[in-house]
């Protein structure tokens, strides 16, 4: 029998948002009090499993970075490499958490369950949903069926995978979805329920996080003057959220057609949320062009997911030539 100290156990580690944060009355506004909340929730955690909580930072996800991404990951795989840590919750703002959560899924070297979690209410507003969601991913990072999944988004009664989820809405506390997809699996009040097979996205190995990649949405009456400072600046990569099944205004091109001359690697997303963008339309500014020109296009990713995933391909040194298979 392995003795106390041996005995399996949760990381939770701490990152901010709202789960973290308490409602001020006097100034009308939710921010960091003076105690971490979630350190009250502690003997609540303690009738679920044996768990450490580390408190890694303190910020509201808007003020998430992919250096401080990756400052997550490399502290998830110095954990991972014990052999007595079982899995892993993550907390986190929820204004950005799918990004973290998906950089996580593609650069985590380590089959040991991921979930993160945040919070539509703050820790002292009525209906607090923070305590049930960390209680709800502790329930999912303990259980086996969980392992070999990827990283995994936890909120209310429901497990979505990093690749499909985003946040919805910007204050129901059903916010995540995945649009596309729908979660893969849910809780039950006695057990971790999953509704389809274990599937993970491919892993890259990366060493640091620095490449300039910047995302831009397509509008109507687009003017070219708009897009000049992207030829201004050294960028390594673009993603551009495009129209419908992967167009363009007209205004747009030379801006584009000059980036590809650069050898600037560009991702075609589209703004719909469901479906997938595909060389279709043979007029100026349509998907056909854009593939001529050399543009990339992207299966089934919005946009803050597909910028994500260039950088990472681009940090993992995936040549130009080969990019378009990642995605
Ligand atoms: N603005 C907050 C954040 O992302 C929202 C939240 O955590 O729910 O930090």
């Amino acid at each position: 029998m392995k003795n106390r100290e041996d005995q399996d156990k949760i990381i939770i580690i701490n990152t901010g948002g709202t789960i973290a944060m308490e409602t001020d009355e006097e100034t009308d506004s939710v921010r960091p009090g003076q105690k971490q909340p979630l350190h009250t929730i502690e003997p609540t955690l303690a009738q679920y499993t044996r768990f450490e909580m580390v408190d890694l930072f303190n910020i509201p996800s808007p003020h998430m970075t992919l250096e401080r991404m990756y400052t997550l990951g490399r502290t998830i795989m110095e954990y991972a490499s014990q052999a007595n840590v079982s899995g892993f919750v993550i907390t986190h703002g929820t204004d950005t958490l799918e990004e973290t959560a998906y950089f996580l899924d593609l650069t985590l070297q380590t089959d040991k369950p991921v979930v993160v979690t945040g919070a539509m209410r703050s820790s002292n507003e009525l209906g607090a949903d923070g305590p049930v969601n960390l209680v709800q991913s502790v329930r999912v990072a303990s259980d086996a069926a969980s392992r070999r999944r990827g990283v995994l988004v936890v909120f209310n009664d429901e497990i979505h995978a990093a690749r499909f989820v985003t946040k919805t809405h910007t204050s129901n506390i059903a916010t995540f979805q995945s649009p596309q997809h729908g979660p893969v699996g849910m809780l039950t009040k006695k057990n971790v329920a999953y509704n389809q097979p274990p599937s993970r996205s491919q892993r890259y190995t990366i060493s640091r996080v620095k490449r300039n990649v910047p995302l831009i949405k397509m509008v109507t009456g687009m003017e070219e003057a708009w897009l000049a400072f992207l030829l201004e600046q050294k960028i390594d990569g673009l993603v551009v959220e495009a129209f419908g099944a992967g167009n363009v205004p007209p205004a747009a091109l030379p801006v584009l057609r000059e980036l590809t001359a650069r050898g600037v690697p560009i991702v075609i997303v589209s703004r719909c949320y469901n479906g997938y963008v595909q060389d279709l339309y043979g007029y100026e500014g349509g998907g056909k062009q854009l593939k001529k020109m050399g543009c990339l296009f992207c299966n089934g990713l919005i946009g803050q997911k597909a910028r994500i995933k260039l950088i990472v391909a681009l940090e993992a040194g995936i040549p130009a030539h080969l990019l378009q298979a990642e995605f």
